[in-house]
């Protein structure tokens, strides 16, 4: 019988694992599967900070030389299987996204946290305890769940989309956003919705032009963000356009936007060198198969303010699995470790500590 068992491998994962292991709950964690199928969704072990380069407003990495810091929780670095899309450190550079997973992933094991390296694909959240199934086909039972698988971007499925991925295209601005190839030089971004309003117009303090292309000739996104895009001087609308094709080279990564027409087919080259693509985030709560409450967004629901209480007494939900509106590492370990403190309350308060 477990006390706790977190579903996720992101920053409120390892940040729930850290708190429940210094509590000496043992927690025992499902990072998720090394499988096609997470590969091509973008939801494998470490989670979305895996996908990308340098993180620079995570507090406590700063950028700078980390080489010291980092030899000591990456010196088998090599071995680490999940190492897939990791970039290979500079001489001297900040933490990136891959780094910064593994040292908290590092950080939860020398608390004594046990990892399986599986996805959970079933629940059954009706009895007590609850009931965890594993892909590998093995069944686990436990007294507090904490899920925190998060959520992935939507993205178009565009093959050069996703050659050009962390070589000018994102997901995310906020991100991404403020990286030197981003400065001074034209943007676009797609997607008709609030997010993609503010990505643009976050986008406007680094770039010389941002052009948001949106595939209607109205805006999805609220009057008040409307208004703000499209009196901004620095946004082009290019309404009625699709993203066709990213274009660009190696050596410079995006050089230039293909939209296509969604009236005619006509299709107009843009030059930029980015492509920031605001068009969703999906969470992933498939496995959870109805069994806690969502949002009508499709996000778990959490039941009470400042708590990360779930539909489900016992079970607790962190970070963009359940958080359609901040959606940053930093926040996501900050309901991580919230929900960690939840758990070992609920079971200290049920006699079991
Ligand atoms: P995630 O990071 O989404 O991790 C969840 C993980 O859980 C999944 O990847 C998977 O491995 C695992 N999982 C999923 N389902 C299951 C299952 N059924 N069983 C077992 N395991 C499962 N934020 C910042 O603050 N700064 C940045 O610079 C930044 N850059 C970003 C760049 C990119 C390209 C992207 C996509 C996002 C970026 N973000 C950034 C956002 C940040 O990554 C997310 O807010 C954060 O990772 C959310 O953490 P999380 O723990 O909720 O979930
Ligand atoms: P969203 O509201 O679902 O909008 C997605 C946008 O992407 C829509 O404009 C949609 O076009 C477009 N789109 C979807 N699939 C596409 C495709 N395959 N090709 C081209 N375009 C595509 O998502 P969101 O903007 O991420 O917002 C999510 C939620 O967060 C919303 O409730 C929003 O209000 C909220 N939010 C609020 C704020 C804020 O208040 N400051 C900021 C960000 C987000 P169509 O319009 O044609 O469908």
């Amino acid at each position: 019988m477990e006390n706790v068992v977190i579903i996720g491998s992101g920053p409120a994962g390892w940040a729930a694992a850290i708190y429940a292991a210094r509590a000496a709950l043992k927690p025992l964690v499902y990072e998720g599967a090394i499988t096609e199928k997470n590969r091509k969704q973008q939801t494998l072990p470490l989670g979305q900070l895996n996908l990308t380069t340098e993180v620079e407003n995570y507090p406590g990495t700063p950028a700078g030389d980390t080489r010291a810091y980092l030899a000591s929780a990456l010196k088998n670095r090599d071995d680490v299987p999940y190492w897939v899309t990791a970039n290979k450190p500079q001489p001297s550079h900040g933490v990136n996204g891959p780094e910064l997973m593994m040292l908290m992933r590092q950080q939860a094991l020398n608390f004594g946290t046990r990892v399986v390296t599986d996805d959970i694909v079933k629940v059954d959240f009706k009895g007590s305890p609850f009931r965890l199934t594993t892909l590998g086909g093995e069944t686990i039972e436990t007294r507090t769940v904490i899920v925190a698988t998060g959520a992935r971007a939507n993205y178009l499925g565009l093959p050069s989309e996703a050659k050009f991925f962390n070589l000018g295209v994102s997901a995310c601005a906020v991100c991404d956003g403020a990286l030197p190839r981003f400065r001074n030089k034209p943007l676009v971004v797609v997607g008709g919705g609030d997010t993609a309003v503010e990505e643009a117009s976050y986008l406007t303090k680094f770039a010389s032009m941002v052009y948001l292309v949106h595939r209607r000739d109205t805006l999805r996104a609220s009057k008040i963000m409307q208004q703000r895009a499209l009196t901004n001087p620095k946004i082009t609308m290019k309404w009625n356009s699709a993203l066709d094709e990213v274009l660009g080279d190696d050596a410079c990564g995006v050089t230039t936007a293909r939209l296509k027409s969604t009236l005619n087919g006509a299709t107009e080259n843009v030059d930029c060198v980015g492509v920031f693509l605001a068009i969703g985030h999906t969470p992933n709560t498939a496995f959870l198969d109805g069994q806690l409450k969502l949002t009508d967004k499709g996000y778990v629901a959490w039941t009470t303010p400042a708590r990360t209480y779930t539909s489900v007494d016992g079970v607790f939900a962190a970070g963009d699995v359940a958080d359609d509106y901040y959606r940053q590492a930093v926040t996501a370990a900050g309901t991580g470790c919230m929900a960690a403190l939840d758990a070992e309350r609920w079971l200290a308060h049920h006699g079991h500590l």
